[in-house]
């Protein structure tokens, strides 16, 4: 595996031949407490409901990035490539194989964020990890890879596409108009209401403008924040967002027989004084949220092609059916 930096876009791939997997699959989970398998435990949480944990997280059995060593980047003509050096660490969300995060209690879940949390805040203490990636995906349409309730989270040497798109819209926003796009998003949202799904304390989901995909829902801090571990590690500040995140997943699971979701926050700045004042204004114009983007199984052939995102149910429509499903 190595990474390839398209010339074009300037976004990393990582690409390479993979062995067929060796073996026949398990039938048995992995990250069940009873499994006894030995797995490389980095970190773990302290129960909240007399299980052995509540969250934990695991180096991923066959991860696509490597610890050791220096990314090596080099150049091949106007070709960049680099080694798959950084993180890759299963969170193991609950315990128990059927607490999902749309059927735990909120004191788990608050675990599992404060554990997503205390990861983003210890891997950007390796300096050669400019962005640190936590995600989920769920459903047989989503790319899931284990049974069991689980979120990945990885350390990569550069800022994923997405993310970097995001980071210098937020910037040229604050330059032009000194205030965070994301703000004033969620200011005209909670005025207009048309969009909106639910809010919750200090936090609020709703539906984007100009969803990729129908029923896409994004929740984030209604005040200002651009780290999200920041707020993870604050007793008690995610104990209404893990309630909303909650909600949310389970209005979209009686949609949706899937979905990825994905956690945007500020990338590692550390480097800051050394990157010709790149992110000198992140603590400002930047905004952590969490992106839910679900996977309509009948609806999938009208947006797999993905030049321009179609969608067939607006934001207000999707939000105005999600308002009036169950939560639990
Ligand atoms: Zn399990
Ligand atoms: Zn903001
Ligand atoms: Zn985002």
């Amino acid at each position: 595996m190595e990474l390839r930096k398209d010339p074009i876009t300037r976004s990393w791939v990582i690409c390479g031949d993979e062995p067929e997997p060796a073996g026949s699959p398990t039938s048995f989970c992995p990250f069940c407490p009873e499994s006894g398998l030995p797995l490389q435990v980095v970190a773990t949480s302290p129960t909240v409901n007399g299980s052995p944990w509540s969250a934990r997280a695991v180096v991923h059995p066959r991860p696509l990035y490597g610890i050791d060593g220096e990314p090596g980047r080099s150049g091949n003509g106007l070709y960049d490539t680099m080694r798959p050096v950084g993180a890759h660490e299963v969170i193991v969300e609950n315990a128990r194989h059927d607490r999902h995060l749309w059927n735990a209690d909120d004191r788990e879940i608050e675990e599992y964020l404060a554990l997503c949390g205390q990861r983003i805040q210890d891997l950007k203490g390796d300096l050669r990890f400019k962005y640190i990636s936590v995600f989920k995906n769920y459903g047989s349409m989503s790319g899931q890879e284990f049974d069991h309730p689980t979120s990945e989270i990885v350390a990569t040497t550069f800022v994923p596409r997405r993310v970097l798109y995001e980071l210098r819209a937020a910037r040229e926003h604050y330059r032009v108009k000194e205030r965070c796009v994301f703000c004033d998003i969620l200011h005209q949202e909670q005025e207009q209401k048309l969009r909106m799904v639910e809010v919750r304390g200090e936090y609020m989901a709703g539906c984007p403008y100009a969803p990729r995909v129908p029923y896409e829902t994004w929740i984030a801090p209604r005040n200002h924040e651009a780290y999200f571990e920041r707020t993870a590690m604050k007793s008690g500040a995610m104990r209404d967002f893990a309630a909303l995140l909650r909600r949310t997943l389970f209005r979209i699971r009686t949609i949706a027989d899937g979905f990825h979701m994905v956690l945007h926050t500020s990338p590692n700045t550390v480097h800051r004084s050394e990157t010709l004042g790149f992110w000198k204004t992140i603590e400002d114009d930047y905004h952590w949220h969490m992106e839910i983007l679900p996977i309509l199984g009948t609806k999938a052939k009208s947006y797999t092609f993905k030049e321009v995102y179609y969608s067939p149910v607006s934001s207000e429509t999707a939000a105005a059916i999600l308002r009036e499903r169950p939560t639990e």
